[in-house]
């Protein structure tokens, strides 16, 4: 469902990634983790196509997403796969709701119905009734649930996650998981997240270590 092949990355001299492979199948939670500065952010933004590798695939669905036009490669984005970072990232002068709904917007698809479906997607995550507020009236832990709800709102393959609860408390670094979980559970949905917290490693499906430019599968 979604696969990276021989992906090298070199910045200036220094080689971050080098024969990196990775493959995830559906509705799997996947912890990427690895000392800091080991190349995570690097391949998971590779992955996602925000960064281009100087070598090497990767194929969502089968399809060869680096080969792509950035104007196809980004409506796959927008399409397939859903984003979460450390900070929420949300935009301040849009509510909850609409924040949410600008994934939609920029996909051009019908916000009737995406409305309906973020509804769902808050109940899952215990945020609804939010969704009105700004994010200066949302708590730390009620943001990135936002965060999450717009990754899922265009009912994405894949959501990749960048230390996703990096910033949050340990309850709810706690919650964010087990929402996770649910979302693997209830929208069969594949989250691969890169963590310090061996925690929440330990209770996801895979986990893919990275060293010396290399993933590789620990359990
Ligand atoms: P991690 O997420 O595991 O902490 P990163 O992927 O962010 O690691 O970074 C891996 C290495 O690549 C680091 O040494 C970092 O300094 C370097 N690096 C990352 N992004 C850039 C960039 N845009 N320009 C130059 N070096 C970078
Ligand atoms: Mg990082």
């Amino acid at each position: 469902m979604l696969r990276a092949e021989n992906i090298f990355k070199t910045y200036q001299k220094q080689q971050v990634l080098l024969d990196c492979n990775f493959q995830a199948t559906e509705a799997k939670l996947i912890a990427i983790v690895g000392a800091s500065g080991s190349g995570k952010s690097t391949f998971l933004n590779i992955l996602g196509g925000i960064e281009t590798p100087d070598k090497g695939q990767v194929f969502i669905e089968n399809q060869a997403y680096l080969s792509l036009s950035d104007k196809e490669k980004a409506l796959i984005r927008n399409q397939k796969l859903g984003f979460v970072f450390q900070e929420h990232r949300l935009l301040p002068e849009l509510n909850a709701l609409e924040n949410v709904l600008l994934a939609v917007r920029i996909g051009n698809k019908p916000i009737d119905e995406a409305t309906l479906r973020a509804i769902e997607i808050f109940e899952i995550l215990g945020i609804k009734g939010l969704e009105l507020k700004m994010p200066a009236e949302l708590s730390g832990g009620e943001k990135q649930r936002f965060a999450v709800a717009r990754a899922l709102i265009n009912n994405p393959t894949a959501i990749l996650a960048d230390e996703p609860s990096g910033a949050l408390d340990r309850k709810n670094a706690d919650i964010l998981h087990q929402l996770f979980i649910s979302i693997r559970d209830s929208l069969n949905k594949t989250i691969v997240f890169v963590t310090h917290n061996e925690d929440l490693a330990a209770q996801s499906d895979e986990i893919w270590r990275m060293k010396d430019g290399q993933l590789h599968r620990e359990s």
